[in-house]
């Protein structure tokens, strides 16, 4: 498996949007690595995790061809997460040759986003049926998609909807896809990680230097969070450890970030970055 990280910042951005901080001028100045749009992943070419505004600027930066990609996962509907009123145009009339359709995976409150967005008004001369379609997920209800089995699990995040990160298989691979959430799991959730053996997880690491009781992580509840698969048997010495959506209120520029994982044996994410495993 290949996961790519097209996007690694929480909503805000980093540079954030109307921000004046140390981090984020620092960002804005020295650009590359330092500089994060919203949080997006994609798995293998295939499979798409969430859908921010930042999706147009993802698709050409890495020269996307997002027509091709059938399925799309979302983990809830935070606007860095999803902002459904591009999916509008996967419709014929602005995306010719997209291919077959686009299945989007969610929750309740991402249903909602998502039929208010695409049934509005101006766009009802270009219905989605042929294009987009939607599927609700319930905790644990995993699925197949395009040859991966897939389970929802749902987040310690917005208590006003059933946020979920996900388990990612395929041949013999498993992915532990966990942005956003903090610690708090249920403990049904925690038994359902338990229940894996994972060759990367991917975790939540918003609050940088600080700590959270919950909603997000910082680096050090990330560490703890490590310690706890390793403690069940969940990864090994080979399972690669990476975290992600960083914050400009962590109050670390990447750098500090690559320095402070480096030393515990994990990856600090980056626009772009590429791991495969
Ligand atoms: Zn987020
Ligand atoms: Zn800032
Ligand atoms: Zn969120």
């Amino acid at each position: 498996m290949e996961i790519q990280y097209l996007g690694t910042a929480a909503a805000e951005g980093l540079p954030a949007l109307f921000c004046g901080c140390e981090i984020c001028n620092q960002a804005r100045k020295a650009g590359g690595k330092e500089v994060r749009t919203r949080t997006q992943s994609l798995i293998d070419n295939k499979i798409l995790i969430d859908f921010p505004p930042d999706t147009y600027t993802h698709a050409i930066s890495y020269g996307l061809e997002l027509g091709q990609i059938g399925h799309l996962l979302v983990t809830h509907s935070h606007m860095d997460h999803f902002f459904p009123v591009e999916l509008i145009h996967r419709h014929e009339h602005f995306g010719h040759h997209a291919k077959g359709m686009l299945v989007v995976y969610g929750n309740e409150a991402v249903e909602k986003a998502f039929y208010d967005a695409v049934l509005i008004d101006r766009f009802r001369v270009h219905p989605l049926d042929e294009a987009v379609s939607f599927v609700r997920l319930r905790p644990f209800g995993d699925f197949e998609a395009e040859g991966y089995h897939i389970i929802p699990v749902p987040a310690d995040h917005d208590r006003r909807e059933t946020c979920f990160i996900y388990i990612i298989e395929k041949d013999g691979k498993c992915l532990l896809y966990g942005h956003d959430t903090g610690m708090q799991m249920s403990d049904e959730a925690w038994k359902c990680i338990f229940d894996h053996r994972f060759d990367l997880v991917s975790l939540d690491a918003t609050m940088g230097k600080k700590h959270s009781d919950g909603y997000h992580m910082g680096l050090f509840d990330a560490v703890s969070f490590v310690q706890r698969l390793k403690e069940q048997g969940c990864i090994g010495e080979r399972t690669i450890k990476v975290v992600n959506h960083f914050s400009h209120n962590g109050e670390m520029t990447h750098v500090q970030l690559e320095d402070f994982a480096k030393e515990r044996g994990m990856l600090a994410a980056y626009d772009g970055m590429k791991v495969s495993f």
